[in-house]
């Protein structure tokens, strides 16, 4: 396996599945790990910090970093873009860290093809019940979006199939805890 691969754990899963907060779990308590910040076009929430959740770019700065190829992957997501920045990876593995990206179903599909080796997690609601209910609690979506995020929701939950592993996100610490656990198993 390739040096950069076995440091990279792409994680994907459908908008309000919780992926936010076992992420943060898993950095809060492994410091090998370190978060890919993607840039993306999609309006800050009041709780995000620019650089630290996401980095977050005009439509004329997201598209110029394309045309200079600084990108890994990139999709547009419910009207957005939002992209993997190569450098995020390469400064994050060459500083010895293993990179966690959060990313959709699609870029984690175009990951894979750049790093075959890398490890890929898809985090799943306990139900399609539950995920409406974590997006109407979070309160960060009007009404129309959390039904298109449900849509999308819907078609995200086919490809699970693709992905090296499942885990069911009931339990913030164990779902944090079975990804650590998988990575430091895995052959
Ligand atoms: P949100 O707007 O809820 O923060 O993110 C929407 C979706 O975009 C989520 O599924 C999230 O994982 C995904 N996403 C975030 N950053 C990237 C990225 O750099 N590339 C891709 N392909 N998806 C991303």
């Amino acid at each position: 396996m390739n040096s950069i691969d076995k440091n990279i754990v792409v994680i994907s899963g459908p908008s309000g599945c919780g992926k936010d907060t076992v992420v943060k779990k898993i950095l809060s308590t492994d410091e090998r790990f370190v978060l890919s910040v993607s840039a993306t076009t999609r309006a800050k929430r009041p709780i995000e910090t620019d650089g630290v959740d996401y980095i977050f770019l005009t439509t004329e700065e997201f598209t110029t970093k394309l045309a200079n190829d600084e990108f890994l992957e990139y999709t547009n997501y419910c009207n957005n873009y939002y992209g993997t920045l190569k450098q995020q990876i390469e400064d994050k593995v060459k500083a010895g860290k293993v990179v966690i990206l959060v990313i959709e179903v699609e870029g984690a599909q175009n990951v894979k093809k750049v790093y075959p080796d890398c490890l890929t997690i898809f985090l799943a609601p306990p139900s399609l019940e539950e995920l409406e209910r974590r997006l109407k609690n979070r309160g960060t979506e009007d009404e129309s979006k959390i039904k298109q995020r449900l849509f999308k929701a819907k078609e995200e939950l086919g490809f699970q199939s693709s992905y090296d592993y499942i885990v069911e996100n009931n339990y913030v610490e164990q779902c944090a805890q079975s990804i650590i656990d998988i990575f430091d198993n895995r052959d």
